[in-house]
């Protein structure tokens, strides 16, 4: 009896979670494409990508208080700043 009534229990149990990993694999992947927050897959690398391309072509231009000197090519502060010209400023040091 025992052995009768454990032999259908085993086969369940297989079945059972065999039919369950395959419902599993396929909810992961598209769980992990669908919502990645924690598992950063291509597209979030390549988003992080382009992102860090366009914070570099960001950050190099001058900030508001410095300007590029188009004498000696430099980012000054413009307290350095001598006077604008048609080109751009010209910083105190290539002015004098
Ligand atoms: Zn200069």
């Amino acid at each position: 009896m025992a052995t009768d009534y454990d032999a259908p229990r085993k086969n369940e149990d297989e079945s059972e979670s065999i039919e369950a990993l395959k419902e599993r694999v396929p909810d992961k992947g598209s769980a992990v494409i669908d919502e990645d927050p924690d598992n950063p897959s291509g597209f979030e690398l390549q988003g992080a990508d382009l992102s860090d391309l366009d914070l570099d072509v960001v950050v190099l231009p001058p900030q508001a208080d410095e300007f590029t000197c188009v004498s000696c090519f430099l980012v000054k502060h413009r307290s350095q700043l001598d006077h604008e010209t048609k080109l751009g400023p010209i910083c105190m040091e290539c002015a004098a």
